[in-house]
């Protein structure tokens, strides 16, 4: 028996290069045409598989040009963080130039209110009224005499402690008053001694006020005057202490003589008060007047004065004023 030819007797699959599955049918004894269209379908595989190219080209540009994109964003998120960033750098320079002026305009606002607060009180004209030497019997006097102006004085006062002047103390504090040390024992031998002396005497009757009225005074006349010829020691030693203890001393520039040792006339007190002022060298000297009277029981003509003294200095423009930290100190130059 004749073995029966086949004329499809085997196939195969062929993997093509682009993946696709091409299935190959081997022909045998069959004629040309079969060949043909075997060749034809090996064209169209291959066409397809130029075709399956082209797509995969097609998705890698397009795999590109979304890459592309993504970097463009990516390069546009950075850009417009850059902006942001310099837009937020130069909003927050903005308004640290806008602080930096309105601290500057404060500070100039504050320089300006100082100098406002040193003209006012460098261009009205001040005296100042000081009385060393009390309390005594006629503190009280005095006192009513300035109520009566609604004018404050300033009492240098010494340690007379006794139950009959406590309230005087009280009183020149309570009426709003100033009061400031003029040693305790006003014995000049004994204050101006020594360094020691001088301390001890200061401690005495800074630490009595304080006892007597709760108020410890900060200002200080020395008994006889910063230039006075009196002490032994230089007096530039007495300054010394009570600058490191931050006590300001006051001298005078205008005197009403009531110290002479004979009692004054009423006018003779008033006459010595303005033609001091009028002696004052310069306008600069006469706007702050700083006047020498005493607070002792003998000295009745100086109470006697007081109205006349503050009329007149009422009219000439002063202010009758108690010291304070604006106060020129008027003290005494070429102290030894
Ligand atoms: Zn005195």
């Amino acid at each position: 028996m004749r073995k029966k030819k086949s004329n499809q007797k085997k196939s195969f699959i062929k993997y093509s290069d682009c993946g696709t599955i091409d299935l190959v049918y081997r022909v045998k004894g069959r004629g040309f045409k079969l060949t043909v269209m075997i060749l034809a379908a090996l064209v169209m595989t291959l066409l397809l598989c130029y075709s399956g190219a082209g797509v995969d080209t097609e998705l890698d540009g397009k795999a590109k040009d979304i890459l592309i994109s993504r970097v463009q964003v990516d390069a546009y998120d950075t850009a417009a963080a850059e902006l942001k960033r310099k837009e937020a750098a130069e909003k927050a320079a903005k308004e640290e130039v806008k602080v930096s002026e309105e601290v500057k305009e404060l500070k100039e606002e504050r320089k300006k209110s100082s100098e406002d607060i040193k003209e006012s009180t460098t261009s009205i004209k001040k005296a100042y009224l000081t009385f060393d030497d009390g309390p005594s019997s006629n503190t009280d006097r005095i006192l009513d005499i300035l109520d009566e102006y609604n004018v404050k004085g300033n009492f240098f006062v010494i340690g007379r402690f006794s139950d009959a002047y406590k309230d005087q103390y009280r009183r020149i504090i309570d009426e709003g008053h100033v009061i400031g040390m003029h040693s305790y024992s006003h014995i000049y031998t004994e204050i101006y001694a020594s360094a020691d002396a001088f301390t001890a005497d200061l401690n005495h009757v800074q630490y009595v006020i304080y006892d007597v009225t709760g108020y410890a005074p900060n200002i200080y006349r020395f008994p006889g005057g910063s230039s006075n010829l009196v002490s032994p020691v230089s007096m530039l030693e007495f300054i010394d202490i009570l600058d490191k203890r931050g006590i300001v001393y006051y001298d005078w520039n205008v005197n009403s003589g009531d110290a002479d040792t004979s009692l004054l006339g009423k006018q003779q007190i008033i006459d010595n008060v303005f033609t001091g002022i009028k002696a004052l060298d310069s306008p600069e000297e006469r706007n702050e007047v700083m006047i020498l009277f005493h607070d002792l029981a003998q000295k009745t003509t100086t109470v006697e004065a007081l109205p006349a003294v503050i009329e007149g200095l009422q009219a000439q423009g002063y202010v009758i004023a108690p010291i304070d930290d604006y106060t020129k100190k008027i003290q005494y130059p070429n102290v030894e």
